[in-house]
């Protein structure tokens, strides 16, 4: 538009139309013809901004202070955009053989179209962005639930949990950091379910160790107070029999106390440099006269001297219940072996004995609380069964392991590290 303007403009230019009437004729012929031509207005203005001629014919003689044309004839050739009235202004300034500006060409041309495509434009522009939202506003609603919902699985099975159901897994399919937390939170779980199983286990097994002799008890008490006339002999056996049944239970008491001791208190643990030589030597004197009722040969043997970081009391108490189940468990003019050795990490303390051994399969179960094998069950040998829970304990507490062997007699292996690192000890 703007360079059609400016060819009208050097048109009148060259046609002296703006100052020779003659022309006039001439002058809105071409006028007509290029309006026609390009489907627009054209009017042209004098350097006063009067309406010299005009395409429409309708403005003629009129003033009119458009900012394009005023522009045109103080500043340069422009063009304007006017929303409201829809239209395109191109301005031209008219020159004069001095290059003086002495006019100018304004061509209007209708904007309908291009406004139409902008509105159409800016029509899908808001429905794209209504739909974006919407979009958006969907999707933040399903990536929330896809974090809140295993939030929430989670949540209500630790619920659970904490009313005492502990039986509760979390069952969570996708394979992300939630997956993680579940199978790290079920491996929890089943822990504390085993927990509570063998507390359960360990009660009920305690009532039944005490339940025993309660019963025996019982019945020796009932039958003195329903007889008349017992001769003394069978009041003094049966007070006899009560009174073991008695110490019995108090074994049991005393053995459960130092578990329990053992289990909590880890930092009751009384750590000092002493030798294992004699702390072997002093285990066997004691027990020695046990061993000699039975006609049983004990006897310490060893490689070396050896020194170790430890409490000594709980290391004595462990070995003592090996050395004791030794003799327990070993027929008259049996043997009873114990040795210390050493290689360049660890102390091995081995209890052999040449008795009634352990078969295999339950090998395993011998450290179990209340565990005593069928073949020790019915005897009256006064154990208690925990025995061997107390050593393996003590034995745990020093960073240590106990193996046990059964071949022609029964052999236990004690392996204690020499460098006990102190943070596990204390
Ligand atoms: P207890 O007080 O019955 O001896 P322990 O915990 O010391 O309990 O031992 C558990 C069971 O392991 C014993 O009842 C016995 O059946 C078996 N046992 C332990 N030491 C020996 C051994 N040296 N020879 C044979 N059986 C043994």
């Amino acid at each position: 538009m703007l360079t059609d303007a400016n060819i009208i403009a050097t048109n009148i230019s060259k046609g002296n139309y703006l100052f020779n009437p003659a022309n006039r004729l001439r002058f809105d012929n071409e006028l007509a013809a290029k309006s026609n031509e390009g489907g627009y207005r054209i009017i042209v203005f004098n350097s006063a901004c009067n309406v010299v001629n005009d395409s429409n014919k309708t403005d003629i003689g009129k003033t009119y202070l458009i900012p394009e044309v005023i522009n045109t004839l103080t500043k340069k050739d422009n063009t304007g955009l006017r929303r409201n009235e829809r239209v395109i202004y191109a301005a031209a300034s008219i020159l004069n053989t001095a290059s003086d500006k002495i006019g100018a060409v304004l061509v209007v041309s209708s904007a309908d179209e291009i406004y139409s495509a902008i509105e159409e434009i800016e029509h899908k522009l808001f429905i794209l962005i209504i739909v974006t939202c919407i979009l958006l506003v969907v999707l933040v609603f399903f990536i929330s639930q896809l974090i809140i919902e295993p939030l929430k699985k989670i949540l209500r099975v630790i619920e659970k949990m904490s009313m005492g159901y502990l039986n509760q897994r979390i069952d969570i399919k996708s394979h992300d950091e939630f997956f993680e937390l579940a199978k790290a939170f079920n491996a929890m779980t089943e822990k504390l379910e085993q927990v509570d199983k063998t507390r359960g286990e360990f009660v009920s097994n305690v009532s039944h160790e005490l339940k025993t002799p309660l019963s025996a008890i019982k019945v020796l008490s009932e039958s003195m107070l329903t007889q008349d006339s017992i001769p003394q002999e069978i009041y003094k056996e049966f007070l006899s029999d009560i009174n073991s049944e008695i110490d019995r239970m108090t074994n049991i008491v005393n053995d459960l106390l130092t578990l329990v001791k053992l289990d909590q208190n880890h930092k009751a643990i009384n750590v000092s440099r002493f030798s294992l030589n004699k702390m072997l030597e002093n285990i066997v004197k004691r027990l020695n006269p046990l061993a000699i009722k039975k006609q049983i040969h004990l006897e310490f043997s060893c490689d070396g001297e050896y020194e170790i970081d430890g409490d000594e009391m709980k290391l004595t108490l462990a070995i003592s219940n090996l050395v004791d189940n030794g003799i327990k468990y070993t027929a008259v003019s049996g043997n009873v072996l114990v040795k210390l050795t050493a290689d360049n990490q660890n102390y091995y303390i081995t209890v052999a004995d040449n008795g009634i051994g352990i078969n295999e399969a339950e090998q395993s179960k011998i450290f179990d609380r209340f565990y005593r094998t069928d073949k020790t069950r019915d005897r009256e040998t006064g154990g208690t069964g925990l025995g061997l829970a107390i050593t393996r304990s003590a034995i745990m507490l020093h960073n240590g392991n106990i193996d046990v062997k059964s071949d022609n007699g029964t052999t236990f292996i004690v392996t204690l590290p020499q460098i006990i690192r102190r943070t596990e000890i204390l």
